[in-house]
């Protein structure tokens, strides 16, 4: 919205960006940005068409053909643009996908790629498949700053992590990490899924590329795939835009469109998500099967300084290990009426799941072993409710 002023407080902006503009004729127009699907573009004469290949040729956001999509795509980049304090945006079809393009854009044969321990588990698959073909080499480490100092090779040119880590929900220190990929003229980059710009801003910290899918809170409803790339630097923004392009990615309008509808709401639903989930913290750790939380705005979780410091909110995501054998384990989670049994998370619903402990054996930050390892995303149910079924779950499974 023009008159929105800009420095007005991010649950302004989200309420207020990428409204439909005014009919020229009737002076109306709907308060949501319709759906606008489009592959063929037409134009009103070749002139238009020629200012928008320039600016086209310069890396500007400018449309003569559907791909990159139209005002439905363009108000979403804005609003990923907003939450995450960047200048540039580029959307992806899932979130797994953002992370290959942003990869992709900043990696060439013969390179040497450090990666966090703890990202998400797919992540490792881009190694195994096509960062080997391609010739990039890829070492995994705990992501702090006297670790990495021992791993930095000449061929060295990013930093990928993901802060808190996949599963254990580890703090990283986004600020230390610029600080020293930026003496070593490395790019660091970062999942901000878990932030989703909202709660955590790693541009601000120093991060040069913050990622995000769009599949969890952002959408908010279980019931679309996207990922959003976003960046400050102009440098960092060509490669962007010229391997997004290459790469052919496009995402649906539809999908847009879903994606605009949730992210309003997404500053209510993320702190319900997060009372609840310290509530349940609260009823966790009084059980005797409950051996260690994983949550860092838990006040006894030991990234809880860094998240006070670093994150002005929390989430509905934790983690817990159980003194359960596996049976039992698996009594638990089979006996929950309310948590789901699925993967993902953001959504408005609360899901479970048993972590199989091979998927963490390769993080530094894992030391449950013996241990069942359960995730929970905790959702917009009474958390009473919640509170009650696990009560009942850990009472079937002793
Ligand atoms: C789900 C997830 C992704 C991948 O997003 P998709 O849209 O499912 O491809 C990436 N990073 C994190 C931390 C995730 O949880």
């Amino acid at each position: 919205m023009a008159n929105t002023p800009r420095n007005s407080r991010l649950e302004t902006l989200l309420q207020h960006t990428g409204a439909a503009e005014f009919d020229a004729k009737t002076g109306n127009a709907p308060v949501s940005v319709p759906a606008v699907r489009a592959s063929t573009v037409r134009f009103a004469d070749l002139d238009a068409l020629d200012r928008a290949q320039i600016a086209k040729a310069r890396g500007e956001r400018a449309v003569t053909y559907g791909r990159v999509g139209m005002a439905t795509h363009a108000a979403l980049e804005q609003i990923f643009c907003q939450l995450e304090g960047g200048q540039h945006c580029f959307l992806a079809p899932s979130g797994l996908a953002a992370i290959t393009v942003a990869l992709l854009s900043l990696l060439s044969s013969g390179d040497h790629l450090i990666v966090a321990d703890c990202v998400y588990g797919p992540v490792r698959t881009l190694d195994q498949t096509l960062f080997r073909r391609m010739g990039i080499d890829v070492t995994y480490a705990k992501a702090d700053p006297d670790t990495l100092a021992g791993l930095v090779r000449d061929n060295t040119r990013v930093i990928y992590v993901e802060s808190p880590g996949s599963l254990l929900f580890e703090m990283l220190d986004l600020p230390a990490l610029a600080s020293f990929a930026h003496t070593r003229r490395l790019t660091l980059a970062t999942d901000n899924t878990w932030g989703s710009g909202y709660i955590y801003r790693p541009l601000a910290l120093g991060v040069d590329v913050s990622i995000i899918a769009g599949t969890k809170y952002v959408g908010g409803h279980s019931d679309l795939m996207l990922g959003a790339v976003v960046v400050n630097d102009a440098g960092l923004a060509r490669r962007l835009y010229d391997t997004h392009y290459a790469m052919g990615y496009a995402v649906s309008a539809d999908d847009a469109w879903l994606a605009l509808r949730g992210v309003r709401t997404l500053p209510i639903r993320m702190r319900e998500h997060a009372r609840g989930a310290l509530r349940v913290c609260e009823f966790l750790a009084h059980r005797p099967e409950v051996a260690r939380i994983y949550h860092p705005a838990w006040p006894h979780d030991p990234g809880h300084a860094l998240w006070q410091r670093d994150c002005t909110g929390s989430n509905g995501m934790l983690s817990f290990e159980l003194k359960l054998d596996n049976g039992a384990a698996r009594r638990f989670v089979n006996a929950l009426r309310f948590f789901g049994i699925g993967y993902s998370w953001g959504g408005f619903e609360s899901l479970v799941e048993l972590v199989d402990t091979a998927a963490v054996s390769g993080h530094s930050y894992w030391t449950g072993a013996g241990h069942a390892l359960v995730r929970l995303h905790v959702g917009l149910e009474a958390v009473d409710d919640l509170i009650a079924d696990l009560a009942q779950a850990l009472d079937h499974a002793a």
